[in-house]
């Protein structure tokens, strides 16, 4: 039997606000709505990116590769302690 979480995993989306220059590439790319745009300006002047809700991420990475600015990161949740001590 498959473990429930693995089936649905969760992701971890975050957005350096320095480093985004507000292209707006990731908003248009990402199929989950999971971005939205800032208010507040950075150092540089960009209205950066902001994640909304990190928890509607499918983990597809459109926005990492979109990004020209390396700016996204995207990590996946690690497993509940349960689900790996019964490899299920
Ligand atoms: S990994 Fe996919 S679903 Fe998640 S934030 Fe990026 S584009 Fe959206
Ligand atoms: S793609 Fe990168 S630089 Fe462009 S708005 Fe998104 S986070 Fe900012």
């Amino acid at each position: 039997m498959a473990c429930k979480q693995q089936k649905n995993k969760k992701y971890n989306v975050e957005v350096d606000g320095q480093g985004c220059k507000d292209c707006g590439y990731c908003i248009e790319v990402c199929p989950q709505g999971v971005f939205t745009q800032a208010d507040y300006f950075n150092d540089k002047g960009y209205r950066p990116v902001q994640v909304k809700s990190s928890e509607a991420c499918i983990g597809c990475r459109r926005c990492y590769f979109a990004c020209p600015d390396f700016a996204i990161t995207i990590n996946e949740k690690p497993a509940k302690e349960d689900c790996r001590e019964k490899n299920i």
